[in-house]
């Protein structure tokens, strides 16, 4: 989602581990086919094709799959010129990762050797006597200079890329139009950031880092709990979705969990992209599940049903709460690695760069540069962490969905822009969602599984509630 992709860029130029929970974040594009609704598994699918169905009326229905089979065949539908496209797209992402570092570290070494960032300090000092409004007058040029020595790449990356791989569909005015709403968020949360945590080294020079985990989880979280009401509708229209058929589905499938929605929202992503994705966003009282309108044009409702069976999955087992944990504890680790490697880094350039400290505005492109390299080694350990709770919201959504080939052919069109058959290596380096190879193994593992039905008089064999 853009407004992440801003936010982020936000974070690692202002300097905060912000591995923006992508939770939070579109869950995935997809290929620009067609289908009807109400699509059952066929004969057409290869995994069908590999199970041999018993015809045993008496007793429930026997198949016997080979999941390790059936998972390839899957992956064998995919056409050679196909894969390769999503293979070299999917790739090309490991090779931005390392620019947008090389980037953003290129920007913070400049603004500080050539002493823009101590001119910048000087020149805020000059304009008001006031601390707070100093960081105020720092921060705005600050953030503006980084966003246009990082133009270039964020032009490539976010839209003529986009639209070579066919998964754009914006105007490049409808773009940019969104990238200066992007940055006027980004000028305006990052600036009251800035002043609080820069309030908060000033107060507590010795246990900075502590402090600044403190301001930064809250500011994740207010973010968080502002994002539906606030800033996504500045980028898409919400509303509730029409179709009874799809909307009825979906609220049995949250009535069962004890999700307490009424309705379903739908989302014209197709604004921007092709791409099929739903999200949950929000924390609190502000949570919404919603689905894009490509997923509504573009899957059957078994796909619907299984993917937003995955986005209740976030909901019922707490990802917002335990992800904004996990960056609680990366952040703290990220400030206290960065208060030892600000102080080595001071010794050294301090007086070239004409920063005084950590409480010195002027030190932002030092622990910008910092927090983004400690940022940029974490990459597999954080994407390992985002993964995981992935791979469980797939394990509740399969189960509450009851869709494996639903969750085949979704992972499918997933596949037209995250590379499908990775090797487990290239999987924990990049992936903060499982591969297609990965989830259409677990919903064939499902399948083969043959769960029975319950209240089958067999399965509780007469045990007592006492023993749940
Ligand atoms: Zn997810």
């Amino acid at each position: 989602m853009r407004v992440k992709k801003s936010l982020l860029q936000f974070a690692v130029a202002a300097g905060f581990v912000a591995w923006s929970t992508p939770l939070f974040a579109q869950e995935a594009p997809a290929q620009s086919s067609t289908h009807v609704f109400s699509e059952t598994p066929t004969s057409r699918d290869p995994a069908a094709a590999l199970a041999n169905r018993g015809n045993d009326s008496s007793a429930r229905q026997q198949t016997t799959l080979d999941p390790a089979a059936a998972t390839q065949a899957w992956l064998d539908s995919v056409p050679k010129d196909e894969r390769e496209r999503s293979d070299a797209y999917f790739e090309g992402g490991y090779w931005l990762l390392l620019w947008n570092y090389l980037v953003a570290a290129a920007i913070s070494i400049l603004l500080l050797s050539s002493r823009i960032s101590a001119q910048l300090r000087d020149f805020s000092e000059r304009l008001t006597r006031f601390k707070t409004l100093q960081v105020a007058c720092y921060s705005v040029p600050y953030l503006l200079l980084v966003y246009v020595l990082s133009f270039p790449l964020n032009v490539y990356e976010h839209f003529f890329r986009e639209h070579q791989y066919g998964l754009a569909t914006q105007t490049f005015p409808a773009w940019f139009r969104e990238q200066l709403i992007g940055l006027g968020i980004t000028i305006v949360g990052g600036t009251i950031l800035l002043i609080v945590l820069y309030a908060v080294f000033r107060l507590a020079l010795t246990a900075c880092w502590i402090w600044g985990t403190i301001v930064a989880v809250v500011f994740s979280f207010v973010l968080l709990f502002i994002t539906p009401v606030f800033i996504e509708p500045l980028f898409n229209t919400y509303k509730p979705l029409t179709n009874a058929e799809i909307s009825e589905s979906i609220l049995a499938m949250a009535r069962a969990n004890q999700i307490p929605v009424k309705q379903v929202f739908e989302v014209d992503a197709s604004r921007q992209t092709t791409r099929v994705s739903a999200n949950v966003s929000g924390i609190l009282g502000t949570t919404r599940i919603a689905l894009n309108d490509n997923l509504l044009k573009q899957c059957t409702l078994p796909e619907i049903r299984e993917v937003m069976a995955h986005e209740m999955g976030h909901y019922v087992l707490n990802h917002g709460a335990k992800l904004l944990t996990y960056l609680g504890i990366s952040i703290f680790v990220g400030f206290a690695l960065a208060r030892i490697l600000f102080d080595a880094a001071l010794s050294r350039w301090g007086e070239r760069w004409g920063v005084r400290g950590i409480a010195d505005p002027a030190g932002l492109p030092v622990l910008a540069l910092i927090l983004s390299t400690l940022l940029f080694l974490a990459t597999p350990l954080l994407n390992t962490v985002v993964r995981v709770t992935e791979r469980e919201a797939d394990a509740f959504g399969i189960n509450t969905s009851r869709e494996p080939d639903g969750m085949a052919k979704v992972a499918l069109k997933l596949g037209t822009y995250r590379k499908l058959n990775p090797t487990p290596l290239e999987e924990f380096i990049f992936y903060d969602h499982p591969s297609g190879r990965a989830r259409i193994r677990m919903a064939m593992d499902w399948k083969a599984a043959n769960l029975p039905p319950g209240e089958s008089g067999t399965t509780e064999n007469g045990l007592s509630l006492k023993n749940y």
